[in-house]
């Protein structure tokens, strides 16, 4: 099964390096927390989510 890690507590501790960005879709400057490497485009949250497909799971 899936591995438990042993995170506890509520905060937001060590928050995830985050990296400007411009949206590939609207142009609009963003942060996305993780180093895009140029080989495929970022969105802003907006149009990420538009991209995202829409399925009708209630997973997130
Ligand atoms: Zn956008």
């Amino acid at each position: 099964m899936a591995s438990e890690r042993g995170d506890r507590g509520g905060f937001n501790r060590a928050p995830r390096e985050m990296t400007d960005v411009t949206c590939s879709e609207c142009g609009k400057q963003t942060q996305v927390p993780f180093k895009p490497d140029g080989s495929r485009p970022v969105y802003c949250q907006e149009c990420y989510q538009k991209h995202r497909p829409a399925r009708s799971s209630s997973r997130y």
